[in-house]
């Protein structure tokens, strides 16, 4: 474990912020930096800096330099020697995934969860606190005050996770919390002397399923809950859209045959009158319900029969967004995955029933639930710090 240097801290923030000049010295020697520690995180092999001078087609003196930046900001270590092929054996680097954390709050009606992860995408604390009567954004820098109480000079970057409408570091409308244009990130940054990010949760989702993503594929995630939302990531990166909205597909209206019933929103027809957990499995679904309990809701003839109705709505909306966006993969995630193989292949049936022309099959998946929650804000977190350097792939 390495000791807390506040020093070093404030210099690797110093080094990774973007100057918005890319093609400046400084945004140069940004950019090596991260094609760097990337190459030292991300490859299987050992990395030596004959290999991120060979990699990078940098001299041998440059990658020597990056290496030594790297070293004095903590980021990568010298561990041991790595086979040599001939000549002197080499110095392997490794991440050294420990030296600085990353903060994640998962802020809900009536629950915080809060979270530090180390740089591999290790969970190493994490914490609950329940919250009678309403959500204050006050209780909501407490629990992240008392979290990293001590830890101050290794906290490199936090990211806030609520439901609702996010942009710019701002919870711009969230019903569910009842705030609206709260300025949360600029709060908790002067708070805790890092940079801060706030995603919503179908986004936080979407990114944790692009977690291990180093290609630049493009995937659907939807996300079926008490709401129905969706986000598409290329690669680990989110598409937000012009006023943080993209991917609101909840309240479209599909539905138009006389059985379509009256939504929350006053509207009737909407894909989440059909297709949000609520509508299928009754009012006794909440988002709170473990998978166990929302399996057993789904065992029921009559659920069944709403889920078959919910998967021809859901179909529907699945067939125009993947022809206006061409995904590699379309991911079914929130509390889907307690549905089971029934949901998932009566959807895939209904979405190859009927083609359309021009368009490509896409495959269809439900979200993977052995991935730990807070990898997709550990990875939002640490985009405006490291960019996506990082791979973050470790299991919770
Ligand atoms: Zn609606």
């Amino acid at each position: 474990m390495s000791t807390a240097d506040p020093q070093r801290k404030s210099d690797l923030l110093r080094r990774f912020a973007r100057s918005g000049q890319s093609e400046s010295q400084t945004g140069i020697r940004r950019e090596h930096l991260l094609r760097a520690l990337g190459l030292i995180a991300r490859e299987p092999a050992p990395v030596t800096r004959a290999v991120i001078a060979r990699r990078t087609g940098l001299t041998s003196a440059t990658a020597s330099s990056l290496v030594a930046e790297l070293i004095a900001l903590g980021l990568v270590v010298e561990t041991g020697r790595a086979e040599s092929t001939g000549g002197k054996r080499a110095t392997r680097l490794e991440l050294e995934s420990d030296a600085y954390l990353i903060v994640v709050a998962v802020v809900r009606t009536r629950a915080i969860d809060t979270a530090l992860v180390d740089l591999a995408g290790r969970t190493v604390e994490s914490r609950r606190l329940d919250v009678t009567g309403g959500m204050e954004v006050s209780t909501v820098v407490d629990a992240i005050r008392e979290l990293t109480d001590g830890l101050e000079s290794r906290v490199l970057a936090a990211c806030v996770q609520v439901p609702g409408v996010t942009a710019a570091g701002v919870v711009v409308d969230s019903v569910q919390l009842g705030w609206r244009d709260v300025p949360l990130a600029r709060i908790l940054e002067s708070e805790i002397g890092a940079p801060t990010s706030v995603v919503n949760d179908v986004d936080a989702e979407a990114l944790t399923e692009a977690v291990d993503a180093d290609d630049r594929a493009i995937r659907l995630v939807v996300h079926l809950g008490e709401g129905v939302g969706a986000a598409i990531t290329t690669g680990g990166s989110l598409m937000t859209g012009a006023t943080g909205r993209a991917g609101e597909i909840g309240h479209v209206r599909v539905i138009y045959e006389g059985a379509r019933s009256r939504c929350r929103c006053g509207v009737s027809g909407c894909l989440e009158s059909a297709t949000s957990m609520s509508a299928m499995l009754g009012d006794t679904y909440t988002d709170e319900l473990d998978e166990h309990d929302t399996t057993l809701l789904a065992s029921t003839a009559e659920a069944r029969e709403r889920m078959g109705f919910g998967a021809r709505a859901l179909a529907r909306a699945l067939r125009i967004s993947s022809a206006l966006i061409d995904p590699e993969e379309i991911v079914i995630a929130g509390a889907a995955p307690a549905l089971g193989p029934h949901f998932l292949g009566t959807l895939r049936d209904e979405y190859e029933m009927y083609p359309a022309k021009g368009t490509t099959q896409v495959a269809i998946r439900y979200g993977r639930p052995e991935l730990s929650r807070y990898l997709g804000p550990a990875k939002f977190a640490l985009a405006p710090v490291l960019g996506d350097a990082l791979p973050l792939t470790q299991a919770r």
